[in-house]
């Protein structure tokens, strides 16, 4: 199994005095050795192949992108995801909806950020994926391939082929992860119907009066609640090491605007980084605007902020419960008028996560949201399972599709997913009538509970979808 650590001394005995060539040069040379004893490459032979010939740095290029195995994911190598359990992950897509794997992993205050970056979970996927295998836990991707989609692995680097060299000789023996996936809490002002109590706070007191089972425990919701980042001290010493390296930070939620420890880690990286080469990526749920932060993000190489928004009006209020489409609107203009007076490279983006409830609104809501001139990123609803649009019937499939057909898709971003991605993705798993079940029977619970109806809310589609109650 690979692990990290075995590979620094390694690195640290070659020096330039002892050897011949860079100490880059030989660096290499012993890793290429590493590797192929260890995982049965052939980079030895990639540097002696091309050595001396005229063409050598395509040669060579091209040799090692055939080395890197067509199943490789460079994530568990250069990323580093906390959910706001206090686990670790090496993405948001890795273990999707396990319950299982709750249970016995490591967390936070209990070790620290660099024993979860070195837990056994992630040195067996590292290793997994330097075999060629297809780990289970990485399904969602799987899956999104299977449809045609670029999936998340593919989106890094084209799965690690696009830079070889980087691939083999920086990314993989990386000591720190180079960017971060802060989800520090689940303290959130909204229960959007396709979130969960893990990721919202407000979920909790619903699931607990509705005596809701199938979604976790209570206790462990109400736990995800409190920021345990700062709650171990060695945490911050750790982050001070990996601050001069990490490219993006990012910050999910809960409502990341929202908690009290993202104030204090950007001050770090701001302290130990470099904040010319940071950029800051965030999901807002676009209801919190507080001018105070731009005057942070300003010191940053960039500022993404992508607003989770999936559909306008009451539809909008529906999914996003607590949010009001007005405020929302309001505040994504303001986002951009803070920005340009405090000088913040920002970069906007309308993150509209494809699900049951939105995907036959879509083209309404792109042209509601057209004037904003923001860029949309498009993104599919994996979980929870009875909100994806996999589950329809197929008659409906049909009609979904043959609306998505007439989108004009030129206000989303070039290098998201594009309707022909959601309709493949549509039909590429056959409909499930129990999760359909699921879908009604659930809906019908939370409308009660909220006093909110699907039936009303989205007329047109209920009247299609009704004869499949
Ligand atoms: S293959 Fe996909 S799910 Fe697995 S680690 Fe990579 S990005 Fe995450």
């Amino acid at each position: 199994m690979l692990s990290k650590k075995l590979f620094i001394p390694i690195f640290d005995k070659f020096t330039k005095d002892d050897i011949r060539g860079t100490a880059e040069d030989h660096r290499v040379w012993y890793m290429a050795e590493l590797y192929d004893k260890k995982y049965r490459f052939k980079l030895q032979e990639t540097i002696n192949n091309a050595t001396g010939k005229e063409n050598y740095k395509e040669i060579y290029t091209d040799d090692l992108r055939k080395q890197v195995p067509d199943n490789f994911c460079l994530y568990p190598f250069t990323h580093f995801q906390l959910d706001p359990d206090g686990r670790a992950r090496p993405c948001c897509k890795y273990k999707v909806g396990d319950a299982s794997w709750q249970q016995d992993v490591p967390k936070l205050p209990d070790v620290n950020i660099e024993e979860l970056w070195e837990q056994d979970e992630f040195q067996k996927l590292r290793s997994q994926f330097l075999n060629n295998e297809r780990p289970s836990g990485c399904k969602a991707c799987w899956d999104e391939e299977a449809a045609g989609i670029k999936s998340m692995r593919l989106q890094r680097e084209d799965g690690g082929k696009q830079h070889p060299y980087a691939t083999f000789y920086h990314h993989i023996p990386r000591l720190y992860p180079k960017t971060l996936d802060l989800k520090l809490s689940n303290l959130c002002n909204l229960k959007c119907r396709i979130c969960t109590p893990f990721l919202s706070s407000q979920w909790i007191k619903e699931i607990k009066d509705l005596q809701v089972l199938d979604m976790g425990s209570v206790d462990s919701f109400t736990g995800n609640s409190k920021e345990k980042f700062s709650a171990n001290p060695e945490n911050k010493e750790i982050l001070k090491k990996w601050a001069p390296t990490i490219d993006f930070l990012e910050f999910y939620g809960g409502e990341p605007l929202m908690q009290q420890e993202h104030d204090e880690i950007l001050q770090v990286i701001y302290d130990y980084g470099n904040t010319a080469n940071t950029g800051l990526y965030y999901n807002t749920n676009s209801t919190v605007l507080k001018e105070k932060f731009f005057e942070l993000w300003k010191l940053f190489k960039e500022v993404i902020i992508n607003f989770s928004v999936d559909d306008c009006g009451d539809r909008f209020e529906y999914q996003r419960k607590n949010a009001k489409w007005e405020e929302s609107l309001h505040n994504m203009r303001m986002f951009r008028e803070y920005g340009k007076k405090h000088g913040v490279k920002l970069d906007l983006r309308i993150y509209v996560t494809v699900g049951i409830l939105n995907v036959f609104y879509l083209k309404e809501f792109l042209q509601e949201i057209e004037n904003l001139e923001i860029k949309v990123t498009l993104n599919m609803v994996h979980y929870p399972h009875h909100y994806a649009i996999t589950i329809l019937p197929d008659k409906i499939k049909d009609i979904v599709r043959d609306k998505l057909l007439t989108i004009d898709t030129n206000i989303v971003r070039h290098d998201s997913l594009k309707i022909d991605n959601i309709i493949k993705f549509m039909y590429n798993t056959k409909h499930d009538p129990q999760l359909l079940e699921t879908f009604w029977t659930k809906t019908k619970i939370h409308d009660t509970y909220r006093n909110e109806s699907f039936e009303q809310t989205f007329f047109e589609f209920y009247n299609l979808l009704r004869d499949y109650k």
